[in-house]
């Protein structure tokens, strides 16, 4: 058992590292445990164009190497290891890495989420270097080519959609003939021109040579016949799925698993707060995510602060 820390932050993406650096700030001297794979999603991004502050834009690991520092700057202990499992049955919370067993008088949560991939042939192979979960990340680097969405659902739609800004051609790729999508959603990409659908049709396995994309093998879910289907570029849309199983169900979610705020952003437990894509179903963006870690700091430095036993 350690002693009891004012604040522990789980997660390393932007909310988390921009909580390290508000709580440090603020002197709780907060731990930070940043996982195996710290930096969350941006580092499969390769450019991030739309946070503020980088006119020439910056690559997602390189961005996330410098939140780190900067967090660790003002004295945030990063801590490269994964959180088990926590007990927040009474506070101090514990939280259990291995076999060490971490207390804290308060809990950030910033664990994020992880796009939902669809594990077709060959998809590790082109895993941001062709093949893409995120269209407002991404899309800006197929202007005049053709890409798939593969998707019925709303996500896909909204994507399809943005990226006829960029590419020439956008084929939607859903496995039934039925949308999953909302009516003005689908309406909305069934009038765009530059949109060509592909129903009934799912992904059997991705195409390319020497490292290039070049496409997918589509398989009619009817039938069985199967077409190779030549594109420039892949987005995935088949959802998005918050990373809270570590929980154990102790924090209050919503249908689809995301965390509730209850107060400002704290969870359904006094002390634990979360911020970033495990409570975001709306913008899941870098600047929105750093925002949040930022206020996840100060609503704990005031509970804290309230609530000094
Ligand atoms: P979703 O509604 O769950 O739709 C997922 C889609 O992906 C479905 O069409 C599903 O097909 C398909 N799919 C799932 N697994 C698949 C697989 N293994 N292979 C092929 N296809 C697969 O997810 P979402 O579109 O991300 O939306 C999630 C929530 O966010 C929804 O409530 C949505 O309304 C909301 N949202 C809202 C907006 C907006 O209002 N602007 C934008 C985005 C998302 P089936 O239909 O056959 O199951």
């Amino acid at each position: 058992m350690s002693d009891v820390n004012q604040v522990i932050i789980i997660g390393s993406g932007p909310a988390g590292y921009t909580a390290g650096l508000y709580a440090s700030r603020a002197m709780l001297n907060p731990i930070l445990f940043a996982g195996y794979a710290s930096g969350g999603q941006l580092m499969l991004t390769s450019d991030i164009e739309n946070f503020p502050g980088y006119p020439e834009g910056i690559g997602g690991p390189e961005m996330m190497m410098q939140l780190r520092e900067q967090s660790r700057r003002f004295g945030t202990q990063i801590i490269d290891k994964n959180v088990d499992s926590v007990d927040f049955s009474s506070n101090p919370f514990e939280v259990k890495v291995g076999k060490e067993s971490h207390l804290a008088k308060s809990v950030i949560i910033c664990t994020g989420a992880e796009a939902i991939w669809l594990d077709a042939g060959d998809e590790n192979l082109y895993k941001g270097q062709g093949i893409s979960t995120c269209a407002t990340c991404d899309g800006a680097f197929f202007r005049d080519k053709e890409v798939i969405v593969v998707g019925g659902g709303d996500s896909a739609m909204e994507e399809a959609t943005f990226l006829t800004r960029f590419c020439s051609k956008v084929t939607i790729v859903h496995r039934r003939e039925g949308l999953r999508a909302s009516q003005i959603m689908s309406d909305r990409a069934k009038e765009n021109k530059k949109i060509v659908w592909k129903l009934n049709r799912s992904v059997k396995s991705w195409l390319g040579s020497e490292g290039n994309f070049g496409g997918a093998i589509l398989v009619d879910t009817k039938t069985g016949e199967e077409e190779e289907y030549s594109c420039d570029g892949a987005f995935i849309a088949i959802g998005h799925k918050p990373i809270t199983n570590f929980l154990n169900n102790q924090v209050e979610t919503d249908e689809h698993g995301y965390i509730v705020w209850k107060e400002n952003s704290m969870t359904s437990i006094p002390g634990v707060f979360a911020a970033g894509d495990v409570v975001d179903t709306r913008y899941r963006q870098a600047i929105t995510a750093a925002g949040m870690g930022c206020m996840a700091a100060m609503d704990a430095e005031k509970w804290l602060e309230e609530n000094s036993h």
